[in-house]
């Protein structure tokens, strides 16, 4: 399994304290949920962030995850501590920086500077990543698209997510091999070129609304937006969330949606899983709830037989639970 949209800094989320106020709509749920949690994270709380959430990832048969990363106070090296969180757990990562203006220039440059750094050292998967349209100038936007370039990957981006994106300015930068993560509120002569990533349960969660996938003529692919990566349940939700707008929709649509993680991360191809399920005919699994993987192989190797094999699942849970700590402490302390 691939999660083709994943924010692995998100793992320690859980329990965090409560926002000064019930947010109101996307845009407060960022303000007050989401922009608060990445500037309280250092490279410490990153780390162990990614091995939890990479951890779940594989204990839920996925094996390969495309990560968007955000850490405004610990932007250099960010990457890397990802990528070797996910390599000691055994899971593959393609990561990105989401480069944003909203902390000034130097912030954006910052950001630039850590996907150029990353994506240069010839050993690790990525993508250039920007946050959103609505957070970036045109010059950040034009940046990035020039960076994707000169590494010869894409760019991973937010795209209409809420109704206020400006994502129009991304539409001349454009390319086949950017991950257009969204997409809820595009029309369909959009005009933008990629990948279209589907988050069904992330999009009820903040309430923006259902994309329609089908309609924006794009290759689609599932990701979580960092609500785990247990991909057969996004399935089966994709699956229910399609229902719910049109009753002619069958499985074999968002069945289409899973593989085509594939498509962006082929060497997930090389990985095996045996699942606990007496089919794999994507009918018997839109209806089967909580099937889970028996075994799971990397390149041959068994990586994960009930307990994870190339890591101590208990002592990653301990460490991420006092890093959890210490970060709710800081965010507590935050206004
Ligand atoms: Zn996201």
């Amino acid at each position: 399994m691939v999660c083709a949209h994943h924010h692995l800094y998100s793992a320690l989320a859980r329990g965090m304290p409560a926002p000064p106020r019930t947010p109101n709509g996307f845009r407060e749920i960022l303000d007050l949920v989401w922009w608060r949690l990445d500037w309280a994270l250092d490279l410490e709380t990153i780390e162990w962030s990614a091995k939890l959430g990479a951890l779940e990832a594989l204990e839920r048969g996925t094996t390969a995850i495309i990560d968007h990363h955000e850490s405004p106070n610990a932007i250099e090296g960010s990457l890397t501590v990802i990528a070797d969180a996910c390599e000691e757990v055994g899971v593959r990562v393609s990561c990105s920086y989401g480069i944003t203006d909203r902390h000034g220039p130097d912030g954006a440059a910052a950001g630039l500077a850590e996907n150029d750094r990353f994506l240069g050292d010839g050993e690790h998967e990525g993508y250039v990543g920007l946050h959103a349209a609505f957070t970036c100038s045109d010059d950040t936007i034009a940046a990035a698209a020039e960076l994707a370039e000169k590494h010869g990957v894409g760019v991973h981006v937010h795209v209409a997510e809420g109704t206020d994106d400006t994502w129009e300015r991304l539409v001349d930068h454009s390319e086949d091999d950017w991950l257009i993560v969204h997409g809820v509120h595009l029309p369909d002569d959009h005009g933008l070129q990629g990948t279209l990533v589907h988050n069904p349960r992330s999009n009820m969660n903040n309430s923006v609304g259902y994309a329609r996938p089908r309609r924006l003529g794009l290759e689609v692919a599932l990701g979580t937006d960092g609500i785990g990566a247990d991909m057969l349940e996004e399935f089966r939700l994709a699956y229910a969330a399609a229902r719910a707008d049109d009753v002619t929709v069958d499985p074999e649509l968002p069945w289409r949606w899973l593989r085509a993680g594939w498509d962006l991360m082929p060497a997930a191809l090389d990985d095996e899983v045996c699942w606990a399920a007496e089919s794999d005919d994507p009918w018997y699994l839109a209806f089967t709830t909580g099937v889970s993987p028996l075994e799971v192989l990397r390149d041959g190797e068994v990586i994960w037989d009930g307990e994870p094999t190339l890591v101590d699942g208990d002592e990653i849970r301990a460490k991420a639970a006092e890093a959890a700590s210490k970060l709710h402490a800081r965010l507590a302390d935050i206004e």
